[in-house]
């Protein structure tokens, strides 16, 4: 199984507009920090994890030319304001995207992208827009995708509450303030556990610090950790140098097998 991380940036990206700090001037192209996203490749197609804002951009950086599903965290923008990019997907007759969301979001998400999933909104003549049906799932409630096994997995984030998955000997969660019991149960055993983490020091409502993340995985055990949705406040050097062993910090486009 092969896992691509599009975008490992928190929602304002890096660089932040206007600031000029040492992640957001560095020259290393690993501190350039699009919105939340990967792709899981599994057995029956591309599985994309969130539609960001730069998800176009993500798919031609990492030249991801097909997708076979899509897995919804949450709906906050950062997560799904690039959802009209999935319409390059299903133009020209293909089949509609299969899209999955929990079932909480998937009113509201159906409000918000009105134009896409009320069927009666028809795209004016010679023009498109994005085909997928939206799929709830429950958190705990094995389901079917491309062709494996993916259990999801709901962390609390602040207010509301965002779902990762378990597939195979991969655990992937983003934008969680804390692993509760389940989840480290659900994670049991993954060789690959994905998690987001802001930065180092004080702590934040909504997500982990990086010192929470890295004691999230001891408490899980993987063997291998990649801490997504990273702040400005750190650069990947010092990340590369600070981080514990078997924790990295991932960055746009990198690839990894599991
Ligand atoms: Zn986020
Ligand atoms: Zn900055
Ligand atoms: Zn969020």
């Amino acid at each position: 199984m092969r896992l691509t991380f599009l975008g490992t940036g928190t929602s304002f990206g890096v660089p932040v507009v206007g600031c000029d700090c040492a992640a957001c001037t560095s020259e290393d192209p690993r501190d350039h920090r699009t919105r939340h996203a990967a792709a899981i490749d599994l057995a029956g197609g591309c599985l994309l994890v969130d539609t960001p804002p730069e998800l176009r951009l993500q798919l031609l950086h990492s030249k991801i030319d097909s997708v076979g599903a899509v897995w919804f965290t949450h709906i906050h923008a950062d997560h799904v304001h690039g959802i009209d990019d999935l319409r390059v997907f299903t133009v020209r007759g293909r089949a509609a995207l299969k899209a999955y969301v929990a079932s909480e979001y998937h009113e509201p998400l159906s409000r918000y992208f009105r134009y896409i999933f009320d069927d009666s909104v028809a795209p004016a003549a010679g023009s498109s827009k994005p085909r997928a049906e939206l799929i709830p799932f429950d958190a705990g409630e094995a389901l079917t995708i491309l062709d494996e096994t993916v259990v999801p997995v709901v962390v609390p984030h602040a207010q509301v509450r965002a779902y990762g998955l378990r597939v195979g000997r991969l655990g992937y969660v983003t934008d969680a303030k804390t692993l509760p019991d389940a989840a480290i149960e659900a994670f049991r055993g993954v060789e690959v556990l994905v998690l987001n983490a802001l930065w180092f020091g004080k702590a934040h409502s909504a997500h982990f610090t990086i010192e929470e993340a890295v004691e999230a995985s001891r408490r899980v055990g993987a063997k291998r950790t990649y801490l997504t949705h990273l702040t400005h406040r750190v650069t990947q050097r010092e990340l590369d140098r600070l981080l514990p062993s078997g924790v990295h910090a991932a960055y746009d486009g990198l690839s990894i097998e599991i």
